[in-house]
């Protein structure tokens, strides 16, 4: 893959402090030590009301070093309105890059970012279904909310973009050339990272090479919810391979 990820790191990983994994932070860089990789991005999943940031980071900052070994912080949101809202709290993200504060804010789609706040796949389905939504405006929704929380967040990284799509009974191939350019215009101007994801097989070869041609920076991530997963990539080597 021109400009592909290195598969030397893995810039998405969580702890026990989302609860929904079930490592500790020393277990994910012993796995990233032990895997050899040379960047691991730890990550745990945030609301507006979440709490434990300062107590994540400060137990990620207390791991011991490891030669060759760098290791980033971040949290994960998700986008929560057309508006680009993120659903993280605000002092998170006034934080994101200080001494202080994690290095970038995690967008994800896990919800469709609705005019009025998140819908869940189930409702975007009734209403492409009933045509209250059109399958265009649905992606460009979904495309031009992700921009604008690209903007409002600064420090950014796209966690599997455009995974989405699939549960809303739509595809990459629903998503025209000139939104993807757009997408990949606001990550080159703001340096935002933009994930290849295992656990969620996205993006796929179209939007990959796209995005790498437009000069995003493309890294590599397992999403991995439990140490044994950090730096393990089958769907990701293959597709470096592919070399698309
Ligand atoms: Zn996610
Ligand atoms: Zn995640």
């Amino acid at each position: 893959m021109t400009g592909g990820p290195s598969l030397r790191g893995d810039h998405h990983v969580h702890s026990a402090f989302s609860d929904d994994a079930v490592s500790t932070p020393a277990e994910n860089l012993a796995a990233a030590r032990a895997a050899g990789l040379d960047t691991v991005r730890m990550v745990d999943h945030v609301r507006v009301s979440t709490t434990y940031v300062p107590d994540f980071l400060a137990v990620v900052r207390g791991l011991p070093a490891v030669d060759g070994l760098r290791v980033l912080t971040g949290v994960e949101a998700k986008i929560l309105d057309a508006d680009g809202g993120i659903d993280a709290p605000p002092e998170v993200l006034a934080a994101l890059g200080g001494p202080d504060g994690a290095d970038r804010v995690l967008l994800a789609d896990h919800q469709y970012p609705g005019p009025d706040g998140p819908w869940s796949p189930r409702v975007v389905v009734e209403h492409l279904a009933s045509g209250a939504l059109t399958r265009e405006g649905a992606v460009e929704t979904l495309v031009s909310a992700t921009v604008r929380a690209v903007r409002r967040a600064g420090r950014a990284q796209l966690a599997h973009p455009l995974s989405l799509l699939p549960k809303i009974g739509l595809t990459e191939d629903d998503v025209p050339d000139d939104l993807l350019d757009e997408l990949a215009a606001v990550a080159v101007a703001t340096g935002t990272p933009v994930e290849v994801n295992e656990k969620w097989r996205c993006p796929g070869p179209r939007v990959r090479a796209r995005w790498a041609d437009a000069g995003v920076a493309l890294v590599a991530s397992t999403d991995a919810h439990v140490a044994d997963d950090v730096g393990r990539y089958a769907w990701l080597r293959e597709a470096v391979r592919e070399g698309a």
